[in-house]
């Protein structure tokens, strides 16, 4: 299986951040990136707050988020959807993946997991889950039930490699594992809930931090198996230190609220963010809907945007 690449009509594209804490600017690049293209080929563009996790995620975040991207240009369509009050929806969806015999119960804590995921299995991606609950018996899963176990249910898969054509990244490949589709305190998971919504959203290109390269075959088969249509993908390599740690709010100066107490705009963020995605030079000053003009997948880097020092400490 492969994810097509060819026209697909109208591009719809998103942003789709967890309302945790405030954008840096490696999420601001990202966003920008994601409207980017989107607006460059003449498509709608919308915003979900992907808010599963009650406990981490707040109103307050998702309010700052989003007046972050319109203070650097972003602007989207509809009304901000959010995945907090679409349970219902990624419990059909489980419900229709089980019908077709594609879940199954797993008992085992972190621990367990833990420790079986670190035995070598092969071609599995990073802490995937090695299968201990794929074949319990019925007597087995009754047992752990008495024991007062609750279950989460998964993804069953063959360990299957599939292939897709990366817009940035080029030809990428992974193997898919038996991800966790209801978590054992009855959250839906985000794997599940993304490709629910991209669906439902009519998203037709995902542009998110390469971070999550390694989860895109599990997103694409379980498109596949919700009988979805495919997305093109676009992974935005991360925001680094100079020496290579992966960007967060601690490293000083990086969200936008950090570097106004510093001197800085929104719309000087615009334009750095814009030189660092060859779309404008020193001393330019592009407005957004110029930016729009000038977009060009080819311009961006592929490697990492080490964040200079100005901004760090
Ligand atoms: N909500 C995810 C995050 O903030 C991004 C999900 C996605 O773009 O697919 O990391």
């Amino acid at each position: 299986m492969c994810a097509v690449s060819e026209n697909l009509g109208p591009i719809n594209g998103r942003f789709a951040p967890s309302p945790t804490g405030e954008l840096h600017l490696g999420n601001l690049r990202t966003a920008l990136v994601a409207w980017l293209s989107a607006r460059s080929q003449g498509g709608r563009f919308i915003v979900r707050m992907e808010d599963l996790d009650r406990v981490t995620s707040s109103r307050a975040h998702e309010a700052q988020q989003l007046a972050d991207l319109e203070a650097v240009g972003i602007d989207w369509d509809g009304d901000v959807v959010r995945q907090s009050e679409r349970f219902a929806i990624y419990d059909d969806a489980i419900k229709r993946l089980g019908e077709s015999g594609h879940v199954y119960e797993c008992f085992c804590t972190r621990r367990e997991i833990r420790e079986a995921a670190s035995a070598p299995h092969g071609e599995l991606p990073d802490g995937a889950y090695p299968g201990t609950c794929r074949a319990l018996s019925t007597a087995e899963r009754e047992r752990r039930t008495r024991d007062g176990r609750r279950p989460a249910l998964r993804l069953r898969t063959n360990g299957q490699r599939l292939r897709f054509d990366d817009r940035l990244v080029g030809a990428s490949e992974g193997a898919v594992d038996d991800v966790v589709l209801r978590r054992n305190d009855g959250v839906p998971a985000y794997n599940l809930a993304v490709v629910v919504d991209d669906a439902a959203q009519g998203v037709t290109e995902v542009v998110r931090g390469d971070d999550l390269l390694s989860s895109t075959p599990r997103q694409m088969m379980l498109i596949d198996l919700l009988g979805f249509r495919p997305h093109r993908y676009l992974h935005v390599p991360l925001a680094v230190t100079p020496d290579g740690v992966r960007l967060a709010k601690r490293h000083g100066a990086v969200t936008l609220g950090q570097l106004a107490a510093r001197g800085v705009s929104a719309d000087e963020v615009r334009w750095l963010l814009a030189r660092t995605l060859g779309l404008a030079g020193e001393s330019d000053r592009p407005t957004p809907q110029q930016l729009v003009e000038r977009f060009a997948v080819t311009r961006i880097p592929r490697s990492p945007w080490v964040v200079d020092d100005v901004f760090l400490g």
